[in-house]
């Protein structure tokens, strides 16, 4: 018998006959993605553990794989691909934050990636010390006026919108002087400029603020509260750089494994240890995340992204430069470093590129050490890093 949505008893029968339904009424294959999508949100399969109407059906977040499982095996579109800040940081933020006018307006086109989103937390002087951020909002009415820089920031020249975070009080001590804002990436006063990386593409970008203005009801949280809105992008960013927990043998490890049996027979023998070395780091990480993921699941986040995170763009470094290694004189070969805008962040079209993009992994979303700081002192219990600006008003504090 098929189980329908209206006969399901489970939360897991349920979530199946929904996705029955959305793979027969809308063939990945001949549905347009911007469709398929906004059918997928419809039925609360955007992302499973949101309210109802919400994109979600406040069902366990573990349901989520299973739907991403069988979308994608029937060849369906990945809203995390083209969205990446979007999908996996600003929607969860907007989620927990937003009003209820924010979460109807802005979740279902970020989800199908007609709106591009951003996220504006780096400054030239605060990367690793996001807390101390300079960029100033100041209220006029309804209104903030924000002036300011950013940096790195993914994607802004596609976005149309972007999840700011600025100082509205420099008296208070840093952390509490924060408040949250959606900014329009379109208005005049948002100038965009590209960064060109490693790669040669321009992926990032530096974005600069001249008065502009941002209704009060684009704030996200309460006025102060920037800073616990920006942990819940940040515990998300984390999870969704560092927690994705591929089928054995496959994710990170792939394209070595598929280099590696392109060798021949001798060269492999050479080569063997080395990769071994790395298929066990990736599976070990794989078990990890699986792990984290279970905690997550008890209510507990713990330090397992930070975990996830830091070991994830080690393994991805190592594996990347094993790969190119193992190509020998062609892994030298790039084509052209011709400047491009690209449409997606991080795309790893060749191995190549890949090894070369994958030098920022232990910077982006926070760096290898930073992380490590986080695990010495909540997982190890070390004495903590030297902070002396904690207590003091952010105005006072020594900078440059
Ligand atoms: C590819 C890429 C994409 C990015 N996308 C975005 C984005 O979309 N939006 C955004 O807001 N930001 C983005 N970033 C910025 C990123 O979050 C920062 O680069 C990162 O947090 C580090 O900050 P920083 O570059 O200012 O380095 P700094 O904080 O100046 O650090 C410099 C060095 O000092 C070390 N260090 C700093 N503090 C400590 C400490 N307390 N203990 C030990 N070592 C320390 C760091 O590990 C690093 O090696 C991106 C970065 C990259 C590389």
């Amino acid at each position: 018998m098929t189980v329908t949505e209206s006969s399901a008893t489970t939360d897991e029968q349920r979530v199946e006959a929904l996705v029955d339904d959305l793979l027969e009424k809308f063939p990945p294959k001949s549905t347009d993605p911007v469709t398929f999508l906004g059918e997928q949100f419809d039925r609360g399969l955007a992302w499973v553990h949101f309210p109802e109407g919400l994109g979600g059906l406040g069902v366990n977040p573990k349901l989520q794989k299973n739907i991403n499982e069988r979308v994608f095996a029937a060849g369906g579109p990945n809203a995390g691909y083209r969205n990446p800040i979007g999908y996996g940081m600003c929607g969860p933020t907007v989620a927990v934050w937003g009003s209820d006018e924010q979460k109807q307006r802005y979740l279902r086109p970020l989800f199908t990636g007609e709106e591009i989103w951003c996220q504006l937390f780096s400054e030239p002087g605060s990367g690793s010390d996001f807390a101390g951020l300079s960029s100033r909002g100041v209220r006029d009415g309804d209104e903030w006026i924000v002036n300011g820089q950013k940096v790195w920031t993914t994607l802004a020249h596609l976005s149309r919108w972007g999840l700011l975070v600025v100082r509205t009080d420099p008296e208070a001590v840093k952390h509490a002087g924060l408040t949250a804002f959606v900014v329009d990436m379109q208005a005049p006063t948002v100038e965009v400029r590209p960064l060109r990386q490693i790669t040669g593409e321009a992926e990032f970008n530096e974005v600069y603020f001249t008065d502009t203005r941002i209704p009060d009801s684009e704030r996200l949280g309460a006025v102060g509260d920037g800073w616990r809105v920006s942990l819940t992008t940040l515990m998300n960013e984390r999870v969704s750089i560092g927690g994705s927990i591929p089928q054995r043998g496959s994710g990170t490890i792939a394209p070595l494994v598929k280099a590696f049996k392109e060798l021949p027979p001798e060269r492999r023998e050479a080569e063997l240890d080395e990769v071994m070395k790395l298929w066990i780091r990736a599976e070990v990480l794989r078990l990890t995340n699986i792990r984290a993921n279970q905690m997550r699941k008890m209510g507990d986040p713990g330090p397992e992204g930070s975990i996830g995170k830091m070991a994830s763009a080690d393994l991805n470094k190592d594996v990347w430069a094993k790969v190119v290694n193992v190509m020998g004189a062609e892994g030298m070969l790039y084509g052209s470093y011709e400047m491009k805008r690209p449409d997606v962040a991080s795309g790893f079209e060749t191995n190549q590129k890949a090894f070369l993009r994958s030098r920022a992994n232990s910077i982006e979303g926070g760096t290898t050490e930073v992380m490590k700081n986080i695990l010495g002192e909540r997982v190890l219990g070390l004495p903590g890093d030297v902070r002396v600006d904690r207590e003091v008003p952010w105005s006072q504090v020594p900078r440059n």
